[in-house]
């Protein structure tokens, strides 16, 4: 049966800036309809480099309402969602022939005094002969800054924000493509395809946002119409994830020869993430993937730091995504501004949509806040900004109390080996419990997938999350992917194929 009700806002798009708005929007007592094409969090918003950050660089761009919103936001995000979001000490090496110290200083110093920094601790200088951070690194490198910045897992934070417009009354769907959008009257005729089956639903909007990244002047052109969509520049870019390259818990951040920066960045325990390159992509955005250019950029890189060359056989796997960034006309990919536009289009008195162009990660709740501005003006006020302070699904934990919150899920579920207690800490925050429900064994949890994944967090995720194939959860809900054989793959496949019937989502 097709859905003729009228919703009030119709969100295209289940990244961070799609799942921050119809949480905002259901919160404030709109009714919300939120369809994604793919899996959550399947486009630009799992391929981050995962920094809740100010953006250092962004400074010598002179973009400092940016840097100071997102400085601002760091501990705000970390306060929602303690499990997903933890601070980060970043070591910047400085040497000759690299940015001087003096500007260094003169950025950190801007950087540590304009965000509102409270518990997060300042700058200091490092002495890498004497410092752990120095070792995995060449001799010359003798002096560097310590920096703070915050550490996010990207995926989940999309879904968190997913769930909790769920919980808020918005419906998510996900699997579901919109292929037409037309201004019918006063409202907006959405068709919706069930990309699993096939099937179209006709969702009736008093208005509609286009949060659709990388596909926003796609969703223009072929939903909406507009031939003239040319709103955003691609940029692609690429990270490697190598094993672990040192063993103390802080991040560096580098400086190349040609002025770009890169980060090297403790990654799921075993791993260490390396990226990112910034070029002008062209292609299709769902079929980015890592160049051997790109591959050879961030390995020499890294190598020019590291004692041990970082080679190709280290790599054990790369992702790339693209950054829908606003076209400001600047003439390099990483001089091009990370700020975020929200452009209406009224369409003369009749429904309204807004398009929601460039943007970061950091800055996504405030650019809700600012869409809801915009919705309140279009179609009526309903509440007021909620979402500074409102934790988010599994973080009502204090944010500076994460061990305290592995250590009682470990003495409420004695059966869990640390490694297990802290993934599940990390993961899920306190609704961890939900998954291990009354279980008062490890097989109690069912079958095991391999590295902790067990039947009850498959089954969890599905019906919790929204999980409708083995790399959903493997890759987004998780990062078990990392980790499985194939052989444990095929068995979640099989036990997930059987769970969800036709409804399981085949690659695409
Ligand atoms: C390499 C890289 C590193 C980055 N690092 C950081 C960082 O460290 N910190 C930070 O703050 N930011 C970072 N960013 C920026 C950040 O990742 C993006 O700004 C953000 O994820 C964009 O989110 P979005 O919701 O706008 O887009 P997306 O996440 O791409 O979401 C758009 C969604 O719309 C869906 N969609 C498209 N067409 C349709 C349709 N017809 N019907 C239904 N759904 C549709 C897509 O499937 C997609 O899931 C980085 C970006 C990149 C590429």
């Amino acid at each position: 049966m097709p859905d003729t009700s009228t919703c009030d806002v119709f969100v295209i798009g289940g990244g961070i800036n799609g799942c921050g708005i119809a949480r905002d929007a259901a919160g404030r007592g709109y009714s919300v309809y939120l369809a994604e094409m793919n899996d959550l969090a399947s486009g630009t918003s799992s391929w981050s480099t995962k920094l809740i950050h100010g953006g250092l660089r962004y400074l010598e761009h002179y973009e400092f309402r940016l840097v100071r919103e997102a400085l601002m936001e760091r501990e705000v995000l970390w306060n929602m969602a303690p499990h997903i979001i933890w601070p980060l000490r970043f070591v910047l090496p400085y040497h000759k022939g690299m940015r001087p110290a003096w500007l260094l200083r003169l950025g950190l110093f801007l950087y540590d005094h304009i965000g509102g920094r409270k518990e997060l601790p300042p700058t200091k200088v490092l002495d890498l002969k004497e410092d752990e951070a120095g070792r995995p690194l060449k001799p010359e490198f003798q002096k560097a800054f310590e920096y703070s910045d915050c550490w996010v897992n990207d995926a989940r934070l999309v879904v968190l924000n997913a769930r909790d417009a769920a919980d808020r009354g918005a419906t998510i769907r996900t699997r579901a493509k919109v292929v037409a959008a037309e201004r019918a009257a006063d409202d907006w005729k959405v068709t919706v395809e069930d990309t699993v089956s096939g099937a179209r639903d006709i969702v009736m909007a008093k208005l509609m946002v286009n949060a659709a990244g990388p596909w926003v002047d796609e969703i223009l052109a072929n939903a909406v119409g507009k031939n003239d969509a040319h709103n955003v520049r691609l940029v692609q870019g690429s990270h490697i994830v190598i094993k672990r390259k040192f063993d103390h818990d802080r991040a560096y951040f580098f400086q190349n020869a040609d002025g770009r920066i890169f980060f090297a960045i403790p990654y799921e325990t075993d791993f260490t993430l390396v990226g990112t390159t910034d070029q002008d992509y062209h292609g299709e955005p769902g079929d980015v993937s890592i160049s051997d250019q790109e591959i050879d950029y961030l390995c020499e890189g890294a190598s020019s730091y590291f004692r041990e060359p970082v080679g190709r056989g280290d790599i054990v796997w790369t992702y790339s995504g693209i950054r829908p960034l606003y076209d400001d006309g600047a003439s390099k990919a990483q001089e091009a501004t990370r700020d975020y536009v929200l452009k209406e289009d009224s369409g003369n008195d009749r429904a309204p949509l807004i398009n929601i162009f460039g943007g970061k990660i950091t800055t996504y709740r405030r650019l809700g806040e600012s869409m809801l501005e915009k919705i309140a003006a279009l179609i009526g006020e309903r509440g007021k900004s909620w979402t500074s302070g409102a934790v988010l699904p599994g973080g009502d934990f204090p944010a500076t109390e994460f061990r305290a919150h592995v250590a009682a899920l470990k003495r409420d579920y004695p059966f869990l080996n640390d490694r297990d207690a802290t993934r599940y800490s990390r993961v899920y925050g306190t609704r961890a419990r939900d998954i291990l429900g009354a279980s008062r064994s490890s097989e109690q949890l069912g079958r095991d997938f391999g590295s902790g994944l067990k039947e009850a967090e498959v089954r969890y995720l599905i019906e919790q999350e929204w999980a409708l194939a083995a790399d959903d959860i493997l890759w987004r809900r998780t990062k078990l992917g990392l980790k499985l054989n194939e052989g444990q793959v095929t068995a979640l496949e099989a036990f997930m194929k059987e769970l969800l019937g036709d409804r399981y989502a085949q690659p695409t």
